[in-house]
């Protein structure tokens, strides 16, 4: 679509909608597919974009007019395909796609100047101390902007504006600094080894201009961060731009430092730690081509990049890169499409590779680039199985003897010792003695969970504290509570007691933010601590040099669960975890307490098989019809009556279209959720299998448009390629 003005175009508004509206474009404005303008909708002003021709037959005096057209880029091609493949896969509506892709309104005016000062070479007729500081400063004939000027002055600002006054200043306004300086492809490249080199090389044989997907696949420590960072040069080099993905956490302190030794600038950052303005500076950056290379967090898969060439995901099997929420995607497979719409590349870099991924390196839909060795040598850790049948700790205690006593000689050796216990809290149960009460949530059907370092019980699903109680709140009985199961406080009192001499530090979200963690995560890092005590928050992509030592107290927690994924997510945290251990010249040893030593995911982490549990998992995937052997799409029904969800559920579940028989499909449930009520509603699960060619999202579509309409508070969440099954 050309420059339209005036006329009649559609406007996708970011908000809760289905389609483009139609508007007027108004006498002496320009518009064109991709512009970003302002309208009204209904009594309030919303911020959308020029669709394109209008779509529905509104009669042209009954149409509003576009109130604004922002002095910004328009959206590129791409970045509008892409909402709209978005919205028609995850069945999200596109307004709410688009709300991501254009967050914050201000970032679509132009940047502010600010207002600087020079000296005119006049001297006031009366000087004081403080008029003298102020022009000794300024003799250099340097603009200073007006808090350098009183900061490294100290006088008052109305010093500064007396000083305009007399015509000793002269005000004048420049365009603020840019957000980062440019990347340097060439400040400060590592010298790669053989296989890094020849990893690099693999990767150079894909066409920069093409879309293609690269799969490092490479051990924790082989320097797959190095050799996408080379890939990133190629992009500079190249003059487009490339984005680092990163699991949130993992987005630390010392990643950008390692970026800025690399390339003497840091890149844009974009994470929930920013603030409005921030990120409305930032977008507006990106959007007019100022930041070469971006490291964030899953959104910034969606920031409007004008020619983006390469996107990195790092640790992409990461189940952080799934958005649960009003939108259900999936960073890494939406920067997959964004990808090939832009004609860009893909690295997905791991040392555990999703199922999925690692199947399309199989089948070469993805270049398979592997790095099997450790950077300079360091050796993959051996690991043990520990049999909680035969070698289970003494009762009241949650470290095994065997485990025990290698935590004691690393310690001796002056080697950091990590516990893994992905649990948060102190016991995940509490119970009554006297009457056998259990404490739960009274809005979700779960356990409360006791945090005692806060003295509450609370519910992980809702938030849902109370005070720990003195008596049993159903039998009066007084100090008959007691915690059933560990949790990591659990852990940490334990290891106080039996290591009281070992510097200790707590990690799990409940103590602080992320930028606590991350904190903490460069004290482990310079060795401040001996026993690192953390849930999966420390599995995640961090480098700890002195770490020697991994005990998983609980390798069995999350094989349970009726979760496809469960083994595949379970071999990706044990192995995360244990690759902490031994980064640095020395091997690592890593422990598993596990009552199912037999299982095959222990039985390829102890024989440090990595092929054998993928080899595995993918036929007992193919076997069973799932992913990426088939499709699956969730429907979770709920409603405040359990009996209004389930019924509701029953009858969609009768009126499911029918598919051809070559889609295989499948439904499963109603069936209640393994977590049927959270925040007091009641929730119901419908599981769609199908064939993996079919298009199970507008089956999906289909089936609701023909099928009972929700009333009332009854919701319908769609997720198109669950990752959880809760
Ligand atoms: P991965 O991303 O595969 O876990 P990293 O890239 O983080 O591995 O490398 C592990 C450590 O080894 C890092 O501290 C990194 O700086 C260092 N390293 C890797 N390759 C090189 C190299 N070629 N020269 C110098 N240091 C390297
Ligand atoms: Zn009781
Ligand atoms: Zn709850």
């Amino acid at each position: 679509m050309a420059q339209i003005s005036p006329g009649i175009v559609s406007v996708m508004v970011s908000v809760a909608v289905d389609r483009p509206y139609s508007y007027r474009v108004p006498e002496g404005m320009s518009v064109a597919r991709g512009s970003i303008v302002q309208v009204p909708l209904g009594p309030r002003k919303v911020v959308g974009v020029v669709w394109g021709e209008p779509q529905d037959k509104v009669a042209h005096n009954r149409l509003r007019d576009i109130e604004l057209a922002f002095d910004t880029p328009p959206l590129t091609e791409e970045l509008m395909l892409l909402v709209d493949w978005i919205a028609k896969y995850t069945l999200a509506q596109p307004g709410m796609v688009l709300r991501g892709v254009l967050r914050s309104p201000e970032a679509f005016e132009d940047e502010k100047p600010i207002a600087v000062f020079r000296f005119t070479g006049v001297l006031p007729d009366r000087m004081t101390s403080a008029r003298q500081r102020v022009i000794d400063i300024m003799e250099d004939g340097f603009a200073w902007n007006k808090r350098a000027l009183v900061g490294e002055s100290g006088v008052s600002p109305s010093v500064i504006e007396g000083l305009v006054k007399l015509g000793v200043l002269e005000q004048s306004f420049v365009p603020p600094p840019p957000i980062v300086q440019p990347p340097q492809p060439d400040h400060a490249p590592l010298t790669l080894n053989d296989e890094q080199q020849s990893a690099l090389e693999h990767l150079r044989e894909q066409s920069p201009d093409d879309f293609g997907v690269s799969l490092l696949d490479g051990v924790t420590g082989s320097g797959k961060t190095e050799v996408f960072f080379e890939a990133v040069a190629d992009t500079i080099r190249a003059g487009r731009q490339a984005v680092i993905l990163l699991p949130e956490i993992a987005l630390t302190h010392a990643f950008l430092k390692r970026f800025e030794d690399r390339f003497g600038a840091r890149p844009g950052e974009w994470h929930s730690d920013m603030t409005p303005v921030q990120r409305a500076r930032m977008w507006r950056s990106i959007a007019r081509g100022k930041v070469q290379v971006v490291v964030g967090a899953r959104s910034a898969v969606f920031l409007p990049y004008p020619d983006l060439g390469l996107i990195v995901i790092d640790e992409e099997h990461d189940g952080a890169f799934k958005q649960a929420d009003r939108v259900n995607y999936h960073a890494r497979d939406m920067a997959v499409v964004r990808a090939h719409l832009a004609k860009a590349r893909v690295i997905l870099s791991s040392a555990t590779p999703s199922v999925e991924s690692r199947n399309n390196a199989d089948q070469a839909r993805y270049q398979h680039v592997t790095m099997l060795g450790r950077f300079a040598d360091a050796k993959m850790p051996d690991i043990t199985a520990i049999d909680m049948k035969e070698e289970g700790p003494e009762k009241g205690e949650w470290i095994a003897p065997g485990l025990a006593r290698e935590i004691f000689s690393a310690l001796d050796k002056n080697e950091q010792v990590l516990l893994f216990l992905n649990r948060r809290g102190y016991a995940p149960l509490t119970l009554c003695r006297t009457c056998g009460h259990q404490y739960q949530c009274p809005d979700c059907s779960a356990w409360l969970v006791e945090h005692r370092f806060r003295g509450v019980l609370a519910c992980h699903h809702c938030g849902h504290e109370m005070a720990k109680p003195k008596q049993c709140g159903k039998c009066g009985s007084e100090d008959s509570l007691i915690p059933i199961g560990p949790g990591i406080e659990r852990i940490a009192e334990e290891a106080a007691r039996r290591f009281p001499e070992a510097r200790r530090v707590i990690l799990s979200s409940d103590m602080g933010g992320i930028n606590a963690a991350r904190e903490r995560f460069e004290e482990i890092a310079r060795g401040e601590y001996d026993l690192i005590i953390g849930t999966q928050l420390v599995a995640k992509g961090h480098h700890f040099p002195k770490l020697n030592l991994v005990g998983v107290l609980d390798a069995d927690l999350g094989l349970a669960h009726g979760d496809p994924r469960a083994a595949e997510k379970t071999f990706q945290i044990l192995m995360q975890v244990t690759g902490r251990a031994g980064r640095t010249g020395q091997s690592g040893r890593a422990f598993l307490q596990t009552y199912v030593p037999e299982h095959a995911v222990m039985q390829a982490m102890v024989r440090g098989d990595r092929e054998a549990f993928y080899k595995h998992e993918l036929k007992s995937r193919e076997a069973a019809g799932l992913p990426p052997f088939g499709r699956l799409a969730a429907l979770i029904v709920s409603a405040t009556e359990h009996d209004v969800a389930f019924g509701f559920a029953q009858r969609l579940a009768n009126l499911a279209p029918k598919a051809p028989d070559e889609a295989k499909l499948k439904l499963f449930g109603p069936a209640d959720a393994p977590v049927a009520m959270v925040r007091g509603r009641h929730r119901v699960r419908l599981l769609a299998q199908s064939e993996k060619n079919f298009d199970l999202s507008s089956y999906v579509r289909f089936w609701l448009a023909e099928g009972p309409k929700p009333t009332g508070n009854l919701r319908v969440q769609v997720d198109i390629d669950p990752m959880s099954f809760y």
